[in-house]
């Protein structure tokens, strides 16, 4: 059953389509994105380390089934379009480039110098929208306006002044609630994921974690009364899976609760929202601040990783600056594209789009 503010049925696609016989179009847009290359590339592309330390770690494609799996949880609990949510949660990350957060630093920094930016959100639209060739009728996915939009506005707002060619998007209204809940959801499965596999990797100790993480050391000190001969590393899975599971359960009643208090009965009551309704409560959101701030120092910017990202940061700037310059050894497809567009899009776009592997092969190719 759908609450009263869910998405129903969506707008229509860019190229209209007949309906399918036993798929709804949030269920064919979901499978889109999963036959999709960029989706199959996820799986190459950096989360948090570039450097393989074990077998056990999160890619971009692992963390993005674990995004999808918890916010098909909590959009079901408040009644929202699960199928359109799965959709969001799959094509979440798929704009992001090789290397994780330095590859988006160091592309950003490079098509700074040239006049432009890169912002994932903005790729994400341009794959689905026109890079993926799969159809003979149009090019892109053809994908519903709500997961258009979800793309655009899942995790910020953009300013109708500074992004016109965004406008069909609706920038004045708030998403619904599907978009709305993803951002939330990618957080929390990536402060408590990153916690496992900086452990995993030895580049956090549990000392560590119990004296920067509060939330973290009441749940230990429980599941050692409870579990005392248990090994180290199930009493620190015991405590990861209550602290997800605490957050997760917050995030439900406190949406619930926000969606209560401000009398939204409809999806056009949702959209006309002054703010956005789903989030934790304070209490809950300061944990998760606190353990975000912990893994921002400890892990996210501890030297042991600094050579990995001064290495992503000069292979991405250094094959920039060679098709910049010589964008003849660029692949001809890129080459006819940068007659009708900037070189440095057209340039950009492409290293977008590889993996960790395939960049490296590029670089040892033409710069090593
Ligand atoms: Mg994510």
């Amino acid at each position: 059953m759908l609450a009263s503010y869910a998405v129903e049925h969506s707008r229509g696609r860019r190229y209209p389509e007949p309906t399918h016989p036993y798929r709804n179009d949030f269920q064919r847009d979901r499978d889109r994105v999963i036959h999709s290359r960029a989706f199959r590339r996820l799986e190459a592309k950096t989360q948090v380390f570039t450097r393989r330390y074990s077998d056990h770690f999160r890619n971009r494609l692992t963390h993005t089934l674990e995004v999808a799996q918890i916010s098909r949880t909590i959009a079901g609990q408040l009644g929202l379009n699960v199928y359109l949510v799965e959709a969001l949660a799959l094509v979440h990350d798929i704009g992001h480039p090789p290397f994780g957060h330095a590859g988006e630093r160091a592309l950003d920094a490079v098509m700074g110098k040239h006049g432009f930016s890169f912002d994932h959100n903005l790729h994400a639209l341009r794959i689905v929208e026109d890079f993926e060739l799969r159809y003979a009728a149009f090019p892109g996915l053809n994908l519903t306006f709500e997961v258009r939009e979800g793309i655009i506005k899942h995790s910020r707002d953009y300013s109708a002044r500074e992004f016109p060619e965004l406008a069909e998007y609706l920038l004045d209204q708030r998403p619904p609630l599907e978009a709305q809940l993803i951002d939330i959801t990618d957080e929390l499965a990536y402060n408590t994921a990153d916690l496992d596999d900086g452990y995993e990797a030895k580049l956090l100790t549990l000392e560590q974690i119990i004296e920067g993480v509060p939330l973290f050391a009441q749940l230990f000190r429980e599941i050692e009364q409870r579990y005392p001969d248990a090994q180290k590393k199930l009493q620190f899975n015991e405590v990861l899976r209550r602290m997800l599971d605490r957050w997760v359960g917050d995030l439900i009643e406190n949406t619930r609760g926000q969606i209560q208090q401000s009398g939204v009965a409809t999806l056009d009551d949702l959209r006309a929202c002054a703010h956005r309704l789903a989030g934790l409560s304070p209490e809950i959101e300061a944990e998760r601040r606190q353990t975000k701030q912990f893994l921002h120092r400890n892990l996210y910017f501890t030297p042991a990783l600094e050579p990995e990202k001064e290495a992503a940061e000069r292979i991405i700037t250094d094959l920039f600056e060679l098709w910049m310059t010589h964008p003849e050894k660029l692949p001809g497809n890129y080459r006819e594209k940068a007659q009708s567009e900037p070189l440095a899009r057209v340039v950009c776009d492409y290293i977008a789009g590889m993996t960790d592997p395939y960049i490296y092969e590029q670089y040892e190719k033409h710069c090593g």
